[in-house]
């Protein structure tokens, strides 16, 4: 997938109405979405399918829905007012503000791992067949170098952020000359550190106790009703909780589209276990997630990436990545988290915390395992994926091209169109208007009559509907209709009673289980 592929996404998405740039009358509010008629639906339809597969197919997970807003105390608690920073920097020509790990992770990625590329894809032009690249990647002096030099910088760039020595990256940005990209300038600021929480003020309380946050993650609402949840649903552990909801993070540098936004959604499930038994969920709910995944994408457009760096309350952690149009980026994140976030909820808050086992005869805090995937990130795989250009031939037998949707039926926004072969003839009108009427029951359908019949089918093509149903004057006659499947462009005669059970089975959820 190019950069040329992700323009043409992106375009499409507000082409289309799936997605468009918040305020755009004002000219827009930066890293921040609205979705449009078709992108709703889709959203709606990846939440569905998450839920579907994590609380519905699950006897022993349940689901909640917490407020945005909490007691301020659980972000001391959490460890987000203390810790949940990243580290800035500003160029003082541009007044431009860049993330200082960022900064050093391009130039190692742009100004040394590509140079180390460029000497292998050349090595591999003139040995041809016979390239070894692991071999070359050992023995070549140059290639070594690059490579060594890149390990030297990232090794520098973890050790300063884990001792928070903050002086040493600004040490390393001047070291390797790095430049504003803006203004080319080399004249930074000291690298601070920036909290990512965006906060408010409660109307009712002046000053410091009246400061409330807008929550950087779901899943504190999650654990800060454990015992609730528990207790409600008499849910023994192993268990879970599950829950979708807005998330807000102050992102210093926002790009890439929905990949990064200040204003996203999440959908979190925290798995809780008897202590000593997580590594085994762990390994679970890694193959469970992945699987999820494989249903809608490409296994190859999908990998584990191990974290080296653990979070301070992490025993282990793992990303499943996609391969985006911009390469490989985390799209869900698998972790570990032991009895901290109960743990530290118990201590701040003074209650008790902690789940009797009456296999045991004991007491004890839960530990964590959590899945925790973006709803956006989601939504963007599953587009880039399926955005397709291909050539097909059209009513004439000529090749043309058309740009399709090739979005699991599942998940279309449009299950189904129905289209009337002519516009002026009252008589396919009204018959198409009484079948639309009967399939809008069971799925999302569309009515068009509006164009030429290719061009409508384009215009499907486009938002991804699976089904057209085209009503002739044939229908008049023998109650028949023509179906057209998205992919395969096949057309097939069907009875009019026959439509709703054809396209509901093809569209339903249970073909991604
Ligand atoms: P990243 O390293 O990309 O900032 P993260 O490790 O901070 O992500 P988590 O805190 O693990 O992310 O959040 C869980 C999931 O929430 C991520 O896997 C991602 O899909 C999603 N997510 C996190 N931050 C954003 C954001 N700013 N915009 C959209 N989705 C996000």
């Amino acid at each position: 997938m190019s950069e040329d592929h992700f323009k043409k996404l992106v375009s499409h998405c507000k082409e289309y109405g799936f997605i468009f740039q918040s305020s755009e009358v004002y000219d827009g509010l930066a890293a921040v979405y609205d979705y449009g008629p078709y992108g709703s639906e889709l959203k709606n339809n990846i939440k569905a399918y998450w839920w579907k597969a994590m609380v519905q197919m699950h006897e022993n997970i349940v689901g909640i829905d917490a407020a945005i807003f909490m007691h301020p105390k659980t972000w001391k608690a959490s460890g987000h007012v203390d810790a949940f920073n990243d580290p800035m920097i500003d160029n003082k020509d541009s007044k431009k503000r860049y993330r200082a790990d960022q900064l050093v992770e391009e130039y190692v990625e742009r100004k040394v791992l590509k140079k180390a590329e460029k000497e292998i894809e050349k090595a591999r032009k003139r040995f041809g067949d016979d390239f070894d690249e692991e071999q070359y990647k050992t023995t070549n002096p140059r290639v070594m170098g690059y490579l060594e030099k890149a390990k030297t910088i990232t090794t520098r760039l973890n050790t300063s952020l884990t001792n928070e020595d903050l002086e040493d990256v600004k040490n390393l940005i001047e070291e390797l000359e790095i430049a504003c990209p803006e203004s080319g300038s080399r004249n930074w600021t000291e690298v601070r550190q920036f909290n990512l929480m965006f906060n408010t003020q409660l109307g009712t309380i002046a000053g410091e106790a009246g400061k409330l946050y807008l929550r950087p993650e779901t899943a504190q609402g999650i654990f800060v009703n454990f015992l609730n949840v528990q207790k409600t649903t008499r849910q023994k552990i192993p268990f879970g909780i599950a829950q979708i909801g807005k998330a807000f993070r102050n992102e210093i540098v926002a790009r890439q589209f929905i990949f990064r936004m200040r204003e996203f959604e999440q959908m979190e499930m925290q798995f809780f276990v008897k202590p000593g038994e997580q590594q085994k969920w762990y390994e679970y709910w890694k193959e469970a997630r992945m699987k999820w995944h494989q249903a809608i994408h490409p296994a190859e457009a999908l990998r584990y990436h191990d974290h080296e760096k653990l979070a301070h309350y992490a025993d282990a952690a793992l990303d499943i990545e996609f391969q985006f149009p911009f390469g490989f980026r985390e799209l869900e994140g698998i972790h570990s988290r032991t009895d901290f976030d109960l743990g530290a909820h118990q201590e701040l808050s003074g209650r008790k915390i902690q789940y009797f086992d009456p296999e045991i005869n004991e007491s004890y805090v839960p530990y964590v395992v959590e899945t925790s995937i973006g709803l956006d990130r989601m939504f963007l795989a599953t587009m880039a994926n399926a955005l397709v250009e291909e050539t097909v031939p059209d009513a004439d037998g000529k090749d043309s091209t058309r740009t399709v949707l090739k979005v699991h039926p599942a998940l279309a926004p449009v299950k189904c169109a129905v289209l009337p072969l002519l516009k002026n003839k009252e008589e396919l009108t009204s018959k198409a208007r009484e079948i639309f009427d009967r399939l809008k029951l069971s799925f999302a359908c569309q009515y068009d009559e509006k164009d030429a019949i290719g061009r409508r089918y384009r215009r499907q093509d486009a938002i991804g509907t699976p089904f057209c149903i085209t009503i002739d004057f044939d229908s008049l006659e023998d109650d028949t209709v023509t179906i057209r499947e998205r992919d395969s462009l096949q057309q097939e005669r069907i009875a009019i009673a026959d439509i709703d059970k054809i396209v509901s089975e093809r569209v339903n959820m249970k073909s991604l289980f």
